[in-house]
């Protein structure tokens, strides 16, 4: 459901390396499709910049094309367009950018990395003034650039460097929004020349005598935000700050930390095509039925009394699955059953699969709709993370039915009070994060709830359904932080 704006209408250009449906390797794909949407529906007019990483049928070549100097050549990009969903949506082509992968392959990231996100970003500053039918107004006083991790960390250095003093875009306002700060585009100093800037904004870039993209979008940015309140705390100290924290605190006090939405109706369970059933918080038969359904589908003996544990994300150091592995043994004891999705590490990968059998099923790859069923038909959800600045599976997990179970940190710890069995609060249960110890401790109350306590668990998990997920609320907190960096002095 849409909500009017609260503020004048503005020019929103949301620049990303990755954007669902279109591309998709974690949240900021998600992030990146459903924000702008919901900014259109509060009635601004919202760009949507991203890569074409590969020929999507929606989008049309624009013929339209603009040259740029990079690392001592001359670089054609050309611009598609998809209108969807009141957003347009622009994807930048060019032959280092349309390889089939976002970042890139199994070996690792594509060695152009800096030139493919260098072209996204000087792309993304030209393409409101070229796409027909969204004229900037002359000085762009009403625009703001949301330049989302380093990959759109360039955004504000050009903006400042080579934009801001002329025609357009000369009131247009940058904000870098962080949604991990664990990856921040470091290269060595030979980089340097062919980004095309003066020397005042190569010494921006220079973190340590390396280039740091993430650190010079900060560094450039008219403000700075991130993904939840507690990330935003968290990135200012030496334990989260990856390095960045002394830059982050001189921004400070803190940046804005705007918790993520979810795309509510595409993630709903009463409406879901992938789900065997539907349900809802109202009727949860469905919810049974997609428990039993899974169970089938992955050999697990079909049992309403076992409780059912998920898990679903990227196989990365950050997310803790082998916190989760130690404590594997110990659910089986327990009766539990254990379904994990996911990819990524190669190492990761091949510790799940020694796990695989007796009362656990480890699938390995990306899989939306297998995601979506394991969701809805797990009882608890697990997110065992070292660190995280929103989360999204959590959240999906609460609104189908999933209490979650999680590592207190980042949008963890906003997003899932811990169980108050006194006042019947809370939407779940938190470990310490990184410890396996407290991690069985956590789901020791999950389990000691499901069993004993029947209705604290329906409870548990009825609040965590009916809590408004959408972006409503995140997309007005979007539109202060926007209206606030406009109405104040460029910051570089
Ligand atoms: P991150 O952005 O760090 O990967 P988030 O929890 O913010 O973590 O977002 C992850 C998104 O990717 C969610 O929408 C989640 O459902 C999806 N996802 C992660 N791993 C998989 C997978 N193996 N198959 C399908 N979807 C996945």
């Amino acid at each position: 459901m849409s909500q009017p704006p609260t503020a004048a209408p503005l020019t929103v250009v949301s620049v990303s390396a990755e954007v669902a449906p279109w591309s998709k390797v974690g949240g900021l794909a998600d992030v990146a499709s459903a924000l702008p949407v919901a900014l259109a529906e509060r009635g601004h007019r919202v760009l949507g910049v991203a890569p074409r990483h590969a020929a999507y049928d929606d989008a049309w070549d624009t013929g339209l094309t603009a040259r740029f100097g990079l690392f001592g050549q001359r670089h054609e990009v050309r611009f598609f367009h998809a209108r969807v969903d009141g957003v347009d949506r622009v994807f930048v082509d060019h032959p280092a950018i349309r390889r089939g992968g976002v970042y890139g392959t199994d070996q690792g990231g594509y060695a152009d990395n800096l030139l493919r996100f260098a072209l996204l970003s000087r792309a993304a500053l030209v393409a409101p003034a070229l796409l027909p039918g969204f004229s900037l107004p002359t000085d762009g006083a009403d625009t703001v650039f949301l330049a989302h991790d380093w990959h759109a960390g360039l955004v504000p250095l050009y903006l400042a460097a080579r934009y801001r003093h002329h025609g357009l875009l000369s009131r247009a306002r940058s904000i870098l929004v962080v949604h991990n700060l664990a990856h921040q585009g470091r290269y060595a100093p030979g980089v340097l020349p062919g980004l095309d800037l003066e020397a005042r904004w190569r010494s921006v870039l220079d973190m340590d005598g390396h280039v740091n993209v993430l650190k010079g979008g900060i560094a450039a940015a008219d403000r700075v935000a991130t993904v939840s309140p507690r990330y935003a705390h968290e990135i200012t100290t030496p334990e989260h700050g990856f390095g960045l924290d002394p830059i982050l605190r001189m921004r400070g006090p803190v940046p804005d930390g705007i918790r993520n939405g979810l795309d509510t109706r595409s993630w709903d369970p009463a409406t879901d095509p992938h789900l065997p059933a539907n349900f809802s918080a109202d009727d949860l038969s469905g919810k049974a039925a997609c428990k039993a359904a899974l169970q089938q589908e992955l050999g697990l003996p079909v049992d309403p009394t076992a409780p059912l544990v998920g898990c679903v994300g990227r196989l990365d150091a950050q997310k803790g699955i082998d916190v989760l592995l130690p404590v594997l043994p110990w659910l089986r004891d327990q009766g539990a059953q254990v379904v994990v999705l996911g990819s990524g590490s190669p190492l990761l990968q091949d510790a799940l699969r020694r796990v695989n059998g007796d009362r656990v099923r480890v699938r390995i790859g990306f899989d939306g709709p297998l995601s979506r069923r394991i969701t809805a038909a797990s009882d608890l959800f697990v997110v065992p993370s070292r660190f995280e600045p929103c989360g999204l599976t959590q959240i999906q997990a609460m609104r189908y039915g999933a209490v979650p179970v999680v590592a207190g940190t980042g949008g963890l710890f906003d997003t899932v009070p811990p169980y108050d069995p006194v006042h019947q609060q809370g939407h779940g249960f938190r470990a310490w994060p990184g410890s396996a110890e407290s991690l069985r401790h956590a789901f020791g109350d999950a389990l000691y709830t499901w069993r004993h306590w029947p209705d604290s668990f329906a409870g548990l998990r009825d609040r965590g359904m009916r809590h408004d997920w959408s972006w409503n609320l995140p997309a007005a907190a979007w539109e202060q932080a926007m209206t606030a960096a406009l109405d104040a002095p460029a910051w570089a």
